[in-house]
């Protein structure tokens, strides 16, 4: 299975053509050293031979774990209503038709930013259910009103789970907040009540669905 493609990519800053040799498939049991590199994002990354200048290239890009049963596809175009979710999810699924079994029950996502990639991969590695981590996010950030900007799941200690809060588009967490374990549980039963969908179709969990879930 070929995982890596060339590209040809003019540098933005003084336009010089580079060949670039970038990821478009990870499979994670086959090249383990790649999670590291996509944290400290060292792939994916122009690095100009003329002048230097470096800036990440944003290509679709998959990542799967055949043995914890996960699956997601970052893309980079979010879907502009119903019409086009539904054709973009559709594709997904036919791509992948020939990997994905009901293994990866309700572990299979699109994203669209690649900072959505990394926190699905440390909430699907923490043994948790990513519908309830929206969950808790929404109830958390409302409690602390913290409306605006993103919070994003960091790691569990004790019985208690991080999260760190991001302003709009800030790169570094401005500050970070936590979930006791048996909120999540309670958030996790609600959602298990109310979401009876199965099987390995992609589907968007995000911010919308969880308001969709505990909202309404
Ligand atoms: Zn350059």
């Amino acid at each position: 299975m070929i995982q890596q493609i060339i590209k040809k990519i003019n540098c933005p800053n003084c336009t010089t053509e580079n060949e670039v040799i970038l990821w478009e498939k990870i499979n994670i049991n086959m090249n383990p050293d790649l999670k590291e590199k996509l944290f400290d994002e060292s792939i994916n990354n122009l690095e100009c031979k003329n002048c230097g200048y470096k800036s990440r290239i944003d290509i679709p890009l998959y990542y799967n774990d055949a043995k914890k049963h996960y699956f997601i596809y970052l893309v980079s175009d979010f879907p502009v209503g119903k019409e086009e979710e539904d054709k973009l999810i559709k594709n997904l699924n036919d791509k992948t038709m020939t990997i994905l079994n009901q293994e990866y029950n309700n572990k299979v996502r699109v994203v669209f930013e690649y900072y959505n990639l990394l926190e699905k991969i440390n909430i699907f590695e923490a043994g948790l259910d990513d519908r309830a981590i929206e969950g808790c996010k929404i109830l958390a950030r409302t409690q602390l009103k913290l409306l605006e900007g993103r919070g994003a799941f960091a790691g569990i200690e004790g019985d208690k789970l991080i999260f760190n809060f991001f302003e709009k588009e800030d790169k570094e967490a401005v500050k970070s907040f936590e979930i006791p374990k048996a909120m999540y549980e309670e958030v996790k039963q609600l959602i298990a009540n109310k979401d009876k969908e199965n099987g390995h179709s992609f589907r968007i969990i995000d911010v919308k669905y969880a308001v969709g879930m505990l909202m309404n």
